[in-house]
C-alpha cells in the first residue's frame, strides 16, 4: 500500500485548483494499491488558494500570510491516515512545501530549487516512510 499525493492521483487539490494527474499513480489507487491524500486541504486550507513556499521554517503565502499552523495541522491529519493504511512507502508530488521530498522552493517564489523536505514528506520520513516522487 502507497500513500500518494492527491494532485498525483488526478484530484483537483492544487493550490490554482487543478491537478498533477499522473497515470501510474492513478493506476495504483483503481488497483487498491494507494491512497491519495492532501495534507493542504485537510489542513483547511481553500482550493483554489495562494501559493505558499517555507521561508525561514514558516510557511508564507505569495500575500505575506502565515500559514505554518494550517500546514502542520494538514501534515498531522494526513500522517494519521498513512499509519491508519498501514503503508510503509509514499509517492509525493516534487517541489511542494507540503508533500516535496529532497528539493523545494526557496521561499522566494521566483522558482528557485533549495534542499529540503516538505512538512508532510519530513513527518513521513521522521516516522519511517520510504519515500519518492512522481
Ligand atoms: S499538498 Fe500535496 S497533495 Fe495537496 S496539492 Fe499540494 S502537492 Fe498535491
Amino acid at each position: 500500500m502507497y500513500i500518494v499525493s492527491g494532485c498525483l492521483a488526478g484530484l483537483c487539490c492544487r493550490y490554482d485548483g487543478g491537478d498533477n494527474a499522473d497515470e501510474r499513480v492513478m493506476r495504483l489507487v483503481s488497483e487498491g494499491k494507494a491512497i491519495p491524500v492532501c495534507p493542504e486541504q485537510l489542513g483547511g486550507l481553500t482550493t483554489p488558494r495562494p501559493p505558499c513556499e517555507i521561508v525561514n521554517g514558516k510557511v508564507m503565502s505569495n500575500e505575506g500570510e502565515e500559514v505554518t499552523d494550517k500546514f502542520m495541522h494538514g501534515a498531522k491529519e494526513a500522517l494519521k491516515l498513512a499509519k491508519l493504511s498501514g503503508s510503509r512507502k509514499a509517492i509525493l508530488k516534487a517541489r511542494s512545501p507540503s508533500c516535496g521530498i529532497g528539493r523545494i522552493y526557496d521561499g522566494s517564489f521566483n522558482g528557485k530549487l533549495i534542499d529540503g523536505d516538505g512538512l508532510f514528506a519530513a513527518m513521513l520520513r521522521n516516522e519511517g516512510f520510504e519515500l519518492e516522487t512522481e
